[in-house]
């Protein structure tokens, strides 16, 4: 008997996106592997180690015996100190018992989408975005809606773009603040707009603030839960890796009110029992000591970010405001290429990857997403690479 994927899974056909990414993905992997000396600007995944006072708890941990299960909803330490983190950034306040850590915040969106969506809801989800939103939706039979973002204003989500999208089967509201792959920050103005609209039509609101400490200048991420009557229905999610260079150590959380908390939870527990305990002690770690390394990151994503931006502004790249995480989004179509087309060249000619923003659910294939995972040196080497192969093109 052969297997096909409707065989599988019942609906998990492969949205535009899927389809688009496995195979772009895919050709760009083929592509690298015949290729020396490639410079990687396309996973969100830093060259930053995790910072050593983090990497010794870990061990520490492991050497006092921290190899086994631990609570399913994570250690009791931890939840607490994540509860006192998220008032620290103005958050809500959250008791332990709301909290629950999870193998990275991808675990958790999986969680919570196949213990919120039935078959036929609709979840609304800010594009370009995490597009694994996107398949945790589909996976549980329900039906991804693009709430499409512009450059017109710099990819921030907006309540008035969003109302007309809500339907009686709209269950869920994605925000992702800020954004990967836009680098936007969505202004407290348009949040607290947002807000209103969830209770209006009685939504639940994921909140995504994994890259909320990470944010340039002077914009801030406006955290959902603390918002007026917002904590009831607002699922915040959140994790260790991008602010604490900890992408491998696979440690992340949500927090919801207890009743959701307590059905989500077990969810969690079916899918990993707990999230590892090694992690969970180097989480801690990372909570309670200092925090000059998360500011010294910034510093040098928002040096990064510099040296790209005016980089692409001698090649003539326009891209959009990057106001937090450690991306910049820029439009290539001035090339005459397809972004996908743009990446496939960048990557055979220029020996530099890059993702197009079609992987992300962007309604058109003229944007790019820059990750600035390079030390700054390797990112000038790779705008000359980009100048390089945009004057041949
Ligand atoms: N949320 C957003 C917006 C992301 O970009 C990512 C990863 O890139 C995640 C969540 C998941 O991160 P992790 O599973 O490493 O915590």
């Amino acid at each position: 008997m052969e297997w096909n994927l409707p065989m599988i899974k019942k609906n998990f056909i492969a949205s535009r996106i899927k389809d688009h990414k496995s195979n772009i993905v895919t050709k760009m992997w083929d592509i690298q592997q015949k290729l020396d000396d490639v410079i990687a600007m396309g996973r969100g995944d830093t060259d930053l180690d995790t910072p050593r006072h983090i990497i010794d708890a870990g061990i520490k941990a492991l050497n006092n015996g921290a190899t086994h299960y631990t609570h399913p909803m994570g250690m009791p330490e931890l939840r607490k100190e994540i509860c006192k983190d998220i008032i620290n950034n103005g958050g809500a306040s959250y008791n332990e018992d709301e909290i629950v850590v999870t193998a990275g915040g991808q675990e958790a969106m999986f969680a919570i989408a196949l213990g919120i969506l039935n078959s036929g809801d609709e979840i609304i989800a800010v594009a370009p975005g995490y597009n694994p939103y996107f398949q945790a939706a589909e996976l549980a039979e329900a039906i991804p809606v693009m709430a499409n973002t512009y450059i017109d204003n710099n990819f921030a989500m907006s309540a008035e773009a969003v109302e007309p999208l809500i339907t009686n089967k709209t269950k869920i509201l994605v925000i992702i603040n800020p954004c990967n792959p836009t680098g936007a920050v969505t202004p407290y103005e348009e949040i607290l707009k947002l807000s209103k609209l969830a209770i209006k039509h009685d939504l639940i609101v994921i909140s995504d603030e994994i890259y909320s400490r990470l944010t340039f200048g002077n914009h801030l991420a406006q955290p959902v839960a603390v918002l007026p009557e917002m904590f009831e229905r607002t699922i915040t999610l959140n994790g260790f890796s991008k602010a604490y260079c900890m992408t491998g150590w696979r440690v992340g959380y949500f927090a919801a009110p207890k009743n959701l908390i307590t059905h989500l939870g077990e969810i969690h527990h079916g899918f990993a029992i707990c999230a590892p305990a090694v992690s969970q002690h180097a989480a801690l770690a990372a909570l309670q000591g200092p925090q000059d390394c998360v500011r010294e990151m910034k510093k040098i994503m928002q040096e990064r970010c510099d040296i790209l931006c005016k980089g692409l502004d001698e090649i003539n790249i326009p891209y959009s405001e990057p106001q937090g995480g450690y991306y910049v989004y820029a439009n290539v179509s001035k090339s005459g290429l397809s972004a996908t087309n743009f990446c496939l060249r960048l990557l055979e000619e220029g020996k530099v990857i890059i993702y197009p923003g079609s992987l992300y659910g962007d309604h058109c294939d003229d944007f790019v997403r820059f990750s600035l995972t390079q030390p700054a040196e390797k990112i000038k080497t790779a705008v000359s690479r980009i100048q390089r192969v945009v004057s041949n093109i």
